[in-house]
C-alpha cells in the first residue's frame, strides 16, 4: 500500500507526527518514506510493506496528511502501474522532461574516441536542434583485449563540449560504482555544463549491488537496459531495485534479445514490448535500434534496417531513442559497423518525426473509437 501525502507536507508539524505515531504502532507492517523534490513541490510517499490487507482504504485516507491511497499488487511496487494509480509517469532532469507521453532522441557516439569526433557529433546535434546525446566512456567488452573506453580521462572534454553545444543530458554507461563518483567529480570540476543519465547496460541488468548503489542516489536519472537473456519480468524487477532504493527517475531500455532467431540482426528486436512495458509500469520506454540490429544493412526500398526498427518502436509509442552515430564510422573504436553518419542525421530525424506524428494520430484515433463505443 502506498500513502501519498499532501504536497510540501510539513515534516515538523503535529499532524505529520500523528501519522508517524500511527504507522509506528501498526502490527506486522514496516514502512519506508520516500521524498522527492519536484520542480513545483516536494512529494512524500509512504510505502507500507507487510500485512496491509486488513487496512481499509477509506480509513487510511482519513489519516492526517494523507491525500491518496493506492493499494499495490506485489509486483513492481514503486514503478508499476496499479489499479486507480494516478501517480505521474514523468520526471524532469536538467530541463528535459522524460515521460510516457513524449519522445527524446539520444543520438551519439557508442564510445568516445577523440575530442574531434565528440565535437563534430555535438555540433551536428546542435545544428539540428538536439539537446541530448549518448557518449560511452566506460565500455563493457566481450574481449578483455578490446578497447575498454577512455574512462574518466575523457570526461572533462566531453562535458565541456556538451556545454559548448547546448547538450543538456548525456546517456553514459557505468559498470562500477566508482564511475558515478568520477562523473560527479568531472561535472563539478567543469562547472556542471551538462547533465548525465547513468546507463546500466544489458550485461549489468541484474548486478543487484550496482543497482542498489545507483538507486541510492537521486542526483542522476538512470536508463536501465533490459537484460538480453532474462525474462521481461526479471528486467522490470531489476528496474524496481533502483526505485526501491529511492531513485525513481528511471527509463527502461529495450535493446533486443540474444538468440539466433533474430539473425542476421545482432539481437532479436523486441520493440513490440514498448506498449507492454508502458502498460505494466510508469517508466518511459527507450529503444536502442543500434544494439538490436547491429548492422547498416539496407532494404530494397532504400531504408536502413536500423531506421525501420526505429519507426516500429516510435509508432508503438517509444519515449526515447538511444542510437549510435559517428562522424567517421570506419574510425570508430567500438561498433562502427552499426553507426549512422552525420550526413544521415537530418534524414533520420525527419523519419522519426513522421513515425511520432503517426503514433499521435493513432492514439487520437483509438481515443475517438473508444468514445464512440462508449456513447
Ligand atoms: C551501449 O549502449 O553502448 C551498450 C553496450 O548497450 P547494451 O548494454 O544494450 O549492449
Ligand atoms: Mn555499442
Amino acid at each position: 500500500m502506498i500513502l501519498i501525502l499532501t504536497p510540501d507536507v510539513d515534516q515538523q508539524g503535529a499532524e505529520y507526527g500523528q501519522l508517524i505515531g500511527f504507522l509506528d504502532q501498526l502490527p506486522n507492517i514496516q514502512y519506508r518514506m520516500h521524498h522527492e523534490q519536484g520542480v513545483q513541490q516536494r512529494l512524500t510517499e509512504v510505502y507500507l510493506i507487510g500485512d496491509t490487507a486488513a487496512l481499509g482504504l477509506d480509513y487510511m485516507k482519513s489519516l492526517p496528511c494523507v491525500e491518496r491511497v493506492v493499494r499495490v499488487s506485489e509486483e513492481y511496487r514503486v514503478l508499476g502501474r496499479h489499479k486507480d494509480d494516478t501517480r505521474p509517469s514523468d520526471f524532469e532532469y536538467n530541463g528535459v522532461t522524460f515521460s510516457q507521453d513524449n519522445l527524446n532522441i539520444f543520438a551519439g557516439l557508442c564510445a568516445v574516441d577523440t575530442p574531434e569526433h565528440v565535437e563534430r557529433m555535438m555540433q551536428a546535434l546542435q545544428e539540428h536542434g538536439q539537446v541530448c546525446t549518448r557518449m560511452g566512456a566506460y565500455k563493457p567488452r566481450t574481449s578483455p583485449y578490446s578497447f575498454q573506453g577512455h574512462g574518466k580521462t575523457c570526461l572533462p572534454y566531453v562535458f565541456e563540449l556538451a556545454g559548448k553545444y547546448g547538450i543538456k543530458v548525456i546517456a553514459m554507461e557505468i559498470t562500477h560504482e566508482s564511475h558515478v563518483a568520477e562523473i560527479r567529480a568531472a561535472l563539478h570540476a567543469t562547472g556542471n555544463p551538462t547533465g548525465v543519465m547513468l546507463q546500466i547496460g544489458t550485461r549489468n541488468t541484474q548486478n543487484f549491488e550496482l543497482l542498489k548503489i545507483v538507486g541510492r542516489q537521486q542526483e542522476f536519472p538512470v536508463l536501465i537496459k533490459r537484460g538480453f537473456g532474462i525474462t521481461l519480468d526479471e528486467s522490470i524487477n531489476a528496474a524496481e531495485y533502483l526505485a526501491s532504493e529511492g531513485n525513481r527517475k528511471v527509463v527502461f531500455g529495450l535493446r533486443g534479445m540474444k538468440t539466433n532467431m533474430g539473425d542476421p540482426h545482432r539481437n532479436f528486436v523486441d520493440f513490440a514490448h514498448v506498449p507492454v512495458v508502458k502498460r505494466l509500469t510508469r517508466m518511459p520506454v527507450c529503444i536502442d535500434p543500434s544494439h538490436s540490429v547491429g548492422t547498416r544493412a539496407v532494404g530494397p526500398d532504400g531504408i536502413l534496417d536500423i531506421m525501420q526498427v526505429v519507426a516500429q518502436g516510435v509508432i508503438a509509442g517509444a519515449n526515447m531513442i538511444l542510437i549510435d552515430f559517428h562522424p567517421a564510422p570506419a574510425k570508430a573504436l567500438v561498433d562502427g559497423p552499426q553507426a549512422m553518419t552525420l550526413a544521415e542525421l537530418p534524414h533520420f530525424l525527419e523519419d522519426v518525426a513522421l513515425a511520432r506524428e503517426t503514433y499521435l494520430k493513432r492514439q487520437a484515433l483509438a481515443q475517438r473509437y473508444a468514445q464512440g463505443a462508449a456513447s
